[in-house]
């Protein structure tokens, strides 16, 4: 178990994305300016896809120039294809996302290409990016289980880790995309996993669809994890359960973090700040806990 971790924030991505409010660039940006402020190392701001396709990401580029430089903050990108890849290097952008599903149905439906083709397809990014001097995180999708195949084969998962490490990726991202995975599947997953990488960082990007994120971000912790998505307030929700909660929340995350004596960099009383704040501008609740429950504070003797 490492006593570091990175905690990337995808709220201003994968929570705004999937939330009925659309936000404007201008306060997607103060939301990743906000972000910026509590510590976080990185933050997932925008997605780079056709506005017609996501229109919460509408603006991609009118965000990024909104946010302020940050010396220790890294502003990440998602993009799906080559031409996401060539918008991220134009705006500016130094840390770029690629994420891919491991299942053919799911990548036929969300990328209209075969499993092997966006294989392919990942390799020219993460050359395009490597060219240009970026960064690059590679997130295989329905990594823990596919809305259309169901189970997911850990081998399959593993040996796609394995791909990735061999074209160069930075880092590996396994995503529970659909909020399905379990304890026990991350213990079967993660080991081989982390060895696949042969030295690159793996990350867990879970959802909370079925309240058992934390637990899965818990046990990922104890087999080599040191990257984990998070999103502000545990926003978002998942395109394909319509009543399902998003990813896990960041503040709660970093409870247990905390708790766990890792160290982050993370002010969980600014992220707690932020969740706030956040909710009003969506006019709703997140659905956070820890915003509810508050901090760990004793209210002493005889109260
Ligand atoms: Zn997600």
């Amino acid at each position: 178990m490492s006593n570091h971790v990175t905690v990337c924030d995808v709220g201003p991505r994968d929570g705004l994305q999937n939330d009925a409010t659309t936000l404007s660039p201008k306060v997607r940006a103060e939301l990743c300016n906000r972000l910026a402020q509590t510590g976080l190392p990185r933050i997932e701001a925008v997605s780079f896809v056709h506005p017609t396709r996501v229109p919460q990401m509408a603006g991609a580029e009118e965000v990024i120039a909104a946010i302020e430089p940050h010396e220790d903050v890294s502003i990440a990108a998602l993009t799906l294809n080559l031409r996401g890849v060539e918008r991220a290097i134009a705006a500016g952008v130094r840390d770029v996302h690629i994420a891919y599903p491991v299942t053919d149905t799911f990548a036929q439906r969300n990328q209209g290409m075969t499993v092997a083709q966006a294989v392919q397809a990942t390799g020219a990014m993460i050359e395009a990016c490597h060219t240009a001097g970026l960064r690059v995180s590679v997130t295989l999708g329905a990594a823990f289980g596919c809305p259309f195949e169901g189970p997911v084969d850990p081998g399959v998962v593993i040996d796609h880790v394995a791909r990735m490490a061999a074209l160069g990726s930075d880092e590996i991202v396994l995503a529970d995309t659909i909020g399905v995975g379990v304890p026990a599947q991350v213990r079967r997953l993660v080991p081989g996993a982390v060895a696949a990488a042969a030295g690159r960082p793996v990350g867990l990007h879970l959802h909370n669809t079925r309240n058992t994120g934390y637990a899965n971000a818990a046990v990922g912790l104890e087999q080599g994890v040191t990257l984990f998505d998070a999103s502000i307030g545990g926003l978002g929700g998942c395109p394909f359960a319509p009543a399902a909660t998003g990813n896990i929340a960041t503040e709660d995350l970093l409870y247990m973090l905390d708790g766990d004596g890792i160290d982050t960099g993370i002010d969980l009383d600014a992220l707690l700040s932020v969740s706030r704040w956040l909710a009003g501008e969506l006019g709703h609740d997140v659905p956070s806990l820890l915003l509810r429950a508050g901090p760990f504070v004793a209210v002493g003797a005889g109260a």
